[in-house]
């Protein structure tokens, strides 16, 4: 089995944020949420400041809290690790978006727009969505490291992380390539070869939820 994780390097990103964007044109994900953000901080102390540059979204925590909270299991986490949630199960209480330590869960009170007429792509997203994208109203919603592409690795013997299909358009998208993703448990994959060469960091390690993206510093 695969643990499937992402590593990101926060030397390269420069907070283009087009892998937030990447994000919301592939999920259809409506107006004032973000799946996925970069969170921007200014560190040191005047003159010798610095800013950093974070892109955070659900860590696929290997202990997750939002899936122990969960009172009628709408939240797994999957064998490849992937935590999902489903939505025909999910009746929209709330507890996973208090207890997520990484803000990384959102309520779909409705269905919002961005301009006073629908675009194109949010006219006819209901023709092209997978059900891993759906997002009912009333249902909690997160990042699924594009789950609606990574399976279409085994139906065409594609490989996760390298193939652009089966790989998460945040990865594909990113212009600086400071983001990986594949299996943390293959030893031969780019993640694992990033992580014995590099230092690296998981957010909030104390909380022991054991995250599975990384960032190398
Ligand atoms: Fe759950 Fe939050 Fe961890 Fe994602 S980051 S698995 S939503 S606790
Ligand atoms: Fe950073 Fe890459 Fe996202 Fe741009 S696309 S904000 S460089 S992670």
């Amino acid at each position: 089995m695969s643990r499937l994780g992402m590593v990101i390097d926060l030397k390269k990103c420069i907070n283009c944020q087009t892998c937030m964007v990447a994000c919301k044109v592939e999920n259809f994900v409506p107006a004032g949420i973000f799946l996925n953000r970069v969170q921007d901080y200014e560190v040191g102390e005047y003159p010798n400041v610095k800013r950093m540059f974070l892109p955070v979204s659900c860590m696929h925590c290997d202990t997750p809290p939002c899936r122990d909270v969960c009172p009628t299991g709408a939240t797994s986490k999957q064998e490849d690790g992937i935590v999902f949630v489903d939505d025909n199960k999910c009746v929209g209480c709330a507890s996973c978006v208090v207890v997520c330590p990484y803000q990384a869960r959102s309520i779909y009170k409705r269905e919002t727009l961005y301009y006073k007429v629908a675009t194109p792509h949010e006219e006819f997203s209901h023709m092209f969505r997978n059900p891993s994208q759906r997002h009912r109203i009333g249902t909690a919603s997160k990042c699924t490291f594009c789950l609606h592409r990574i399976e279409k690795a085994g139906r065409k013997g594609l490989i996760i992380g390298v193939d652009p299909e089966a790989t998460p358009a945040c990865v594909n998208a990113c212009i600086v390539k400071a983001r990986y993703f594949g299996d943390l448990d293959d030893p031969h994959s780019e993640v694992s070869k990033l992580l014995t060469k590099r230092r690296a960091l998981r957010l909030l390690e104390g909380l022991g939820t054991e995250p599975c993206i990384y960032y190398l510093t």
